[in-house]
């Protein structure tokens, strides 16, 4: 079992996901009981994922449009209203130093106690949600939090030139790893979280009624795995402590 901090604990949590939907299909049920209780959560998409959806004629410009504004449909269903973007290239990630200024950039901006990201190890059972772009973005994360966001001598100009002051996350949550040790019970907020991913209707539409019983199928695999009573449904996270 993983030692994880009491929500009272955390005030703030940012979410760094590679796409818009990643968090929706991983994690909006937690998100939706994080705002429930009063915790701010603010959303990072480092691209707009305009390599996503179908060869309908839509442009590309056009489909990174169409998916920020999906996105923010989706937040708002679980409560969140605060949703940046740091545009950069669907399909072409790396976890360059670029992207870690820019992650710890956001991090020293927000100041969150709580960081969820994509976990950067393959899961070899389950291969999809070891996109490439999110084990960058899962990297690049944490080592925006440890090192880059609490040492004021890394990125020395976030502080000479934004004023951005050291920040240390307390604890990072990774999704869609290969090991799991920490499972949320998320059944009384099912219904927002298929809303939240209906709002991705580029990326959705096409299960229909498929969608709801598709999730439950994977919620309730892993509250299996959790131990939880039979008709339970959860999400999966390996927690990290990194104060
Ligand atoms: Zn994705």
């Amino acid at each position: 079992m993983a030692n994880v901090l009491d929500d009272s604990e955390i005030r703030r949590v940012l979410v760094v996901m590679a796409h818009p939907d990643d968090v929706d299909f991983g994690s909006a049920g937690t998100v939706a009981t994080w705002t429930d209780g009063g915790l701010e959560v603010v959303y990072l998409m480092v691209t707009d994922g305009d390599a996503g959806g179908f060869d309908d004629g839509v442009t590309r410009a056009r489909m990174a449009a169409l998916r920020r504004a999906e996105q923010e449909a989706a937040a708002a269903v679980v409560g969140v209203r605060d949703v940046r973007y740091l545009g950069y290239p669907d399909g072409r990630v790396e976890a360059t130093l670029d992207l870690r200024r820019d992650i710890a950039r956001v991090i020293r901006q927000v100041r969150p106690d709580r960081v969820l990201a994509p976990s950067p190890d393959r899961d070899y059972a389950r291969i999809s949600p070891s996109h490439p772009d999110h084990r960058a973005v899962g990297s690049a994360a944490l080592d925006a939090v440890y090192p880059d966001a609490r040492n004021p001598y890394a990125f020395p100009e976030l502080l000479a030139d934004e004023g951005l002051e050291a920040w240390t996350v307390r604890e990072v949550w990774l999704t869609g790893g290969p090991n799991a040790d920490h499972h949320v019970d998320v059944t009384d907020v099912f219904d927002r979280k298929i809303e939240a991913l209906r709002a991705h209707a580029s990326q959705t539409a096409h299960l229909g009624d498929g969608l709801p019983e598709m999730i439950s199928g994977w919620l309730g695999a892993n509250a299996g795995l959790a131990g939880f009573p039979p008709g339970r449904l959860a999400e999966a996270f390996q927690v990290v402590p990194t104060a």
